[in-house]
């Protein structure tokens, strides 16, 4: 049977879209499922204007629910606030999957746009709590299933 069409953050395929512009986060199950060609790879954080290399970034204080919600906020490591970058790349994210009529996300872990159920607690000390990211808490929302990278 054919498989479903998915989308996945791009830096699980190679691209290198990481804050630091490094291709370091490439995951071998999900470039198996990309060689028959049922993924779309897609950047929330530069869907959103964010350019790479970027400056690490984390959410103070919450969770993704919570920055949707208004209650928390992205910042940089040097304070600059990137929440809305990372809005609006949740919700392009979001435009891709219904163009698509796509119906599941694969994402990366522990970040603070695609990380699902665990992201780091924005002390940038590498400590995490339990939550989404922006992307994926938006996506959920939305009626996307999200599958995370260790569960390909
Ligand atoms: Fe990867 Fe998502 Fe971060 Fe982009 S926003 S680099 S796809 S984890």
């Amino acid at each position: 049977m054919p498989q479903s069409l998915k989308i996945i953050s791009a830096c699980l395929l190679g691209v290198r879209c990481a804050w630091d512009g490094e291709d370091k986060y490439k995951n071998d199950r999900a470039m198996r499922l990309a060689k028959r060609g049922v993924l779309i790879p897609v950047c929330p954080e530069q869907l959103g204007g964010l350019r790479t290399p970027r400056n690490k970034q984390e959410i103070r204080g919450g969770t993704g629910d919570d920055v949707l919600d208004g209650r928390s906020r992205v910042l940089t490591e040097k304070r600059e606030d990137v929440t809305e970058e990372f809005v609006r790349g949740a919700a392009e994210t979001l435009k891709i999957a219904q163009q698509f009529k796509i119906k599941e996300f694969i994402a990366k872990s522990k970040s603070p746009s695609c990380g699902c159920g665990q992201i780091y607690d924005g002390s940038f000390s590498g400590k995490l709590i339990n939550g989404d990211g922006v992307t994926t808490a938006f996506l959920k929302r939305n009626g996307i299933k999200v599958i995370r990278e260790e569960n390909l």
